[in-house]
């Protein structure tokens, strides 16, 4: 072992450390983050297959850290939930969403049906606190409970079945609409179909991709519309981005979808621009 210079003595590999300090430091500038107003949510646009339609939004959140730069949830998420902070900020994100949603379908006449969707992350799922923290939301901000779409994935559900199961029936108790997010890519999909009642599936960006110019639909997209359709389902198809997939997906009965095709995670102005516009025709 050599000295590190700093008077420590260095026991793994420089690259191993590097990752532990900057989770570290990562660690660190989430706390407070919150307080010091450093969140906030875009918003991207669900539209109807058949008509391109825009009939909700999803919630993604953003973290402006002065010091970090911009850093994506793909990164940030994990490491809240790893601090214990993900209550926190999942309660914020919870009540501006539904605050925002619920100013939406207020102010704008043709979006009285609009919905927002919010991603739950596992330790969201299992804490004691959501279904207070979903009711509050809701009636703090006016939003009916069937405008609220909470996004769970496969992976958060089998983490703990049990908790999870009870969460499920709680929130839909509350009358909130449940989405399976990324579905296919978890361990046995369609055993979680039977044991968590959810109405809508979200089918993952990795397989739309695959959906290539000129070919028919991928035995596996089309499986799981129809698997859908069968249980009654809404079927949502993610990360949809060649007009070539919207059109196969059209065709093969998926009700919705969502990616750069239509549309980029949008600030607020310009998610309420896509509304006026909307509005207009
Ligand atoms: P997700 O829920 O699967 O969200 C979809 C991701 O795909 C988003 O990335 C979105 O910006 C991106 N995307 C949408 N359309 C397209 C497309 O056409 N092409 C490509 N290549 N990408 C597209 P984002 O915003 O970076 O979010 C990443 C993940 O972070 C989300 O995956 C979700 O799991 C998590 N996340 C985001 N916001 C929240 C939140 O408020 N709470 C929790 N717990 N997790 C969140
Ligand atoms: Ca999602
Ligand atoms: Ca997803
Ligand atoms: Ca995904």
């Amino acid at each position: 072992a050599r000295s590190d210079g700093r008077g420590g003595v260095r026991r793994y590999d420089p690259g191993m450390r590097a990752a532990a300090e900057a989770a570290r430091e990562l660690e660190q500038e989430l706390r407070g983050a919150l307080e010091r107003g450093e969140f906030r949510l875009v918003y991207q646009p669900v539209v109807t297959l058949a008509d391109r339609r825009v009939t909700g939004f999803e919630a993604l959140l953003r973290w402006a850290s002065p010091r970090l730069g911009p850093v994506g949830p793909d990164r940030f998420v994990p490491a809240a939930e790893a601090a214990g902070l993900i209550g926190e900020i999942g309660a914020w994100v919870l009540r501006e969403a539904c605050t925002t949603a619920a100013a939406w379908r207020r102010a704008h006449p043709r979006a009285g049906d609009l919905t927002i969707a919010v991603n739950v992350s596992a330790a969201q799922l299992t804490s004691a606190g959501l279904v207070d923290q979903i009711a509050v939301a809701l009636a703090e901000s006016g939003l009916p409970a069937g405008a609220l779409v909470l996004e769970v994935t496969e992976t958060a559900l089998v983490r703990d079945p049990e908790h999870a199961a009870a969460s499920l029936t709680a929130l839909r108790a509350l009358g909130v609409r449940l989405a399976l997010d990324d579905f296919g890519t978890g361990y046995s999909s369609l055993a979680h179909l039977r044991q968590f009642t959810v109405d809508v599936l979200k089918i993952d960006r990795s397989f739309v991709s695959t959906m290539a110019e000129g070919e028919v639909m991928p035995a596996i997209v089309r499986g799981t519309i129809d698997l859908g359709r069968t249980l009654g389902l809404e079927v949502l198809a993610e990360g949809v981005e060649h007009d070539h997939q919207a059109r196969l997906l059209a065709e093969g009965r998926c009700d919705s979808a969502q990616g750069y095709l239509f549309a980029r995670p949008l600030e607020r102005p310009d998610a309420e621009a896509v509304l006026l516009e909307q509005a207009a025709c």
